[in-house]
């Protein structure tokens, strides 16, 4: 009993659970859709040199002027269009307590397809909205007609498209999140954290076309995690409300330097987003073949079901020093193993660990 926590805390923040990840470390981490490797020595000497060059005195540019710049010649649009975050995790709360505009009277709403990445709901609970969850159909592919009818009816402040989904892997077609972009009066954000490793084009490139569609990227999944680096894409117009409640000093100047590094030399870590996809298929194809069920993946991760031992294989691989995350009860499918892919050695361990347990 606190009775300043319990007074002064709304419920649905006391209902959540804070998320610290798994204690104690591991050899071999593959639960946090990281990249296995250390950047190439080119952006590594270059982001030194930027370093060297840093006024630590001075506060960050407020605006990111210069790695927007460089984001939107990447990525097809243009810097007014453009907002950096402190990860793409800031990004979104930015958009929860931006656009939670109570229209006609109503308590604002977010609207996910589910079983996704548990920070939408998150933030939405602590910015005081209804989430409205829509399940994927069981083979885990979205249920295009229930979330239309369901954004009709509940007409959502955002809808989140997490494609590449987390946990799933699977995609929205373009076909799809046209429709919900139809479909919806609200604000659909296609989140694009891991859509380096699906080779599908962006929708950074669409938002001129689309006055509803916000776009999320992240420098996190292609080996720039620790910088802490997210990027927003939409309307000019949307962009202005998010500046004003973003904290103007959000992307520190290191950020700034290296992100603007990595963006320039972007063909380097694309190269390495082709090793982890050639090892996502063969992790795929073989624990397939050895009666596992993996679920399709275009992303750096794959889902996977254990006939029910999911929470004991992962202890298992915990054991060995191989740390997975466990998923408990996640909607539609129950339990199941998300597991990062490594570099071809922290694979090789890993499915050495699988096979010794007996399915
Ligand atoms: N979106 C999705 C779908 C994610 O899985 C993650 C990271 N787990 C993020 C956004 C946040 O990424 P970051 O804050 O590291 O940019």
């Amino acid at each position: 009993m606190n009775p300043i926590r319990d007074r002064l805390v709304p419920e649905p923040i006391q209902n959540l659970k804070a998320y610290f990840p798994p204690a104690g470390g591991g050899s071999v981490r593959l639960d946090a859709n990281e990249s296995p490797f250390v950047l190439p020595d080119p952006i590594n000497l270059k982001i030194k040199t930027a370093l060297d060059r840093l006024s630590l005195n001075r506060y960050p540019d407020p605006s990111s002027t210069s790695l927007r710049k460089s984001f939107a010649s990447r990525f097809g649009c243009v810097p007014d269009q453009v907002l950096v975050g402190n990860g793409s995790d800031e990004l979104i709360a930015t958009l929860l307590w931006t656009f939670r505009g109570h229209g006609e009277g109503k308590t604002p709403c977010v609207l996910l397809p589910v079983p996704t990445f548990g920070m939408y709901a998150i933030g939405a609970a602590a910015a005081g909205y209804q989430v409205v969850r829509v399940p994927l159909r069981p083979d885990l592919t979205p249920d295009l007609e229930a979330m239309t009818l369901k954004i009709r009816e509940v007409d959502p402040n955002l809808v989140f498209l997490s494609s590449p989904n987390n946990p799933t892997g699977g995609l929205f077609s373009a076909g799809e999140i046209e429709a919900v972009l139809d479909a919806a009066r609200g604000i659909v954000v296609v989140d694009e954290a891991y859509a380096d490793f699906s080779q599908e084009p962006t929708w950074c490139s669409r938002v001129d076309a689309y006055p509803n569609l916000v776009v999320l990227r992240t420098l996190s999944k292609v080996g720039g995690a620790a910088l802490r680096c997210g990027f927003l894409v939409g309307s000019p117009d949307l962009l202005k409300e998010m500046n004003k409640v973003r904290q103007p000093f959000n992307v520190s100047s290191f950020t700034q330097a290296a992100g603007e590094i990595m963006l320039e030399n972007f063909d380097l870590l694309m190269d390495r987003v082709l090793i982890t996809v050639a090892q996502r298929d063969h992790l795929g194809a073989t624990l397939n073949e050895w009666g596992y069920k993996v679920h399709p993946s275009r992303a750096n991760f794959f889902l996977m079901q254990a006939g029910g031992r999911e929470g004991e294989l992962s202890t298992f691989l915990h054991q060995a020093g191989i740390v997975v995350r466990f998923l408990s009860r996640l909607e539609v499918i129950g339990d199941a193993l998300r597991i990062t892919v490594g570099e071809a050695r922290e694979n090789m361990v890993l499915l050495e660990r699988i096979r010794s347990f007996s399915l």
